[in-house]
């Protein structure tokens, strides 16, 4: 593994001034250290700044209309918390699918939202393919086995996945992200970058998650398929928050982004929520770009959002 400094911080300031380019924030560790283990990139950081020591960042509070969960919130957590499993059913849901419970126990919200891609020309060992992602000029996995990656065209010329499951319950759910120098919509949170999923700069790190409080009569759920459900990355998810007239529906796992689902919420918005409505909701995905080997995940995708719909009943 490359020799980096590693940095303890203690305080979100202590955090920020040690970030920038060429470092990266360590919280659980999960999803960065295998990245770093397995030298997937020739840009990995030379810095990891832990911030298990900053304390105040592991906290599930409900005030004034809002779920409010500190960045070092563990996955474990949120998906035993009957505040969260009441009214913010999708996220306690979707937390609860993530990987197997030695790694729910570890890996952090922030970290889940903000981890890297899986896909495996990115993650290929010693920086077996210099891609996109990487700064590179090609995208292999247009050229090779894409059977997992976007059903929606490319980003940056990549087309990689973001494979996050609470990502989708979260912009189900319509979040907010405070960060150590701003508040980003969730809608506004992910993107092609770089060694990124996320437009956050290279000295900013998320402190927060916020959800507003669904309105009286908004149900949400999260439904996944993966090929291993005890413990395997989705190979497409989906969440959706409806009620009220109202709803937001979100795949994964199926494009760059995590991808609202408008035409389905417009058909299923005011609805009754039943087999026929959920169906037909289900069958106005956006215009799909399908790779040679992934032609199977628009059905998936229809299937998905189908069932997210009906768990909103
Ligand atoms: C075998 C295996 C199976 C997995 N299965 C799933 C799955 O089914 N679903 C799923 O969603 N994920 C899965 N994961 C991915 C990962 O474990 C989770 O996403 C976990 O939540 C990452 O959190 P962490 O705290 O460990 O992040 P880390 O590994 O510490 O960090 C991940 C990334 O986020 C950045 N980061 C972390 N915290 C912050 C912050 N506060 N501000 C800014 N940037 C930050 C880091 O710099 C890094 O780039 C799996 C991982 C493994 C190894």
């Amino acid at each position: 593994m490359k020799e980096v400094t590693f940095v303890n911080a203690t305080s979100v300031d202590q955090a920020v001034s040690a970030l920038g380019p060429g470092a990266a924030v360590y919280a659980g560790g999960t999803d960065i250290f295998g990245y770093m283990k397995a030298m997937v990139s020739p840009n990995a950081p030379d810095t990891l700044v832990n911030i298990q020591g900053i304390t105040g960042l592991d906290y599930i509070t409900e005030e004034s209309g809002v779920l409010k969960i500190g960045a070092m919130t563990k996955l474990a957590d949120i998906a035993a918390s009957s505040v969260v499993q009441g009214s913010y059913t999708a996220l306690a849901q979707a937390a609860l699918k993530v990987a197997t419970p030695e790694l729910r126990n570890m890996g952090t919200i922030a970290g889940n939202i903000c981890q890297l891609v899986r896909c495996w020309y990115y993650r290929g060992e010693l920086n077996l393919f210099d891609c996109i992602r990487k700064g590179g000029a090609l995208c292999y996995a247009t050229l090779g086995d894409n059977r997992y990656n976007s059903i929606f065209g490319a980003e940056g010329g990549c087309v990689s996945v973001n494979p996050s499951d609470t990502a989708a319950a979260l912009v189900a759910l319509d979040a907010s992200v405070v960060t150590s120098s701003r508040t980003i919509a969730i809608d506004d949170f992910f993107a092609f970058n770089v060694e990124k999923t996320t437009v956050l700069a290279d000295d900013e790190m998320v402190t927060e998650i916020q959800v507003p409080t669904p309105a009286a009569g908004v149900k949400s759920a999260f439904v996944k398929f993966a090929i291993r459900k005890s413990f395997d990355f989705p190979v497409v998810n989906c969440a959706a928050a409806i009620g009220g007239g109202s709803a937001r529906i979100c795949l994964n796992a199926v494009s760059v982004n995590p991808l609202r689902v408008t035409g389905a919420e417009d058909a299923i918005s005011g609805q009754a929520i039943n087999e026929a409505n959920a169906e037909a909701a289900a069958s106005e995905l956006p215009q799909t770009t399908v790779l040679p080997h992934n032609r199977y995940k628009i059905q998936l995708a229809k299937t998905m959002v189908k069932r997210a719909i009906l768990g909103c009943a």
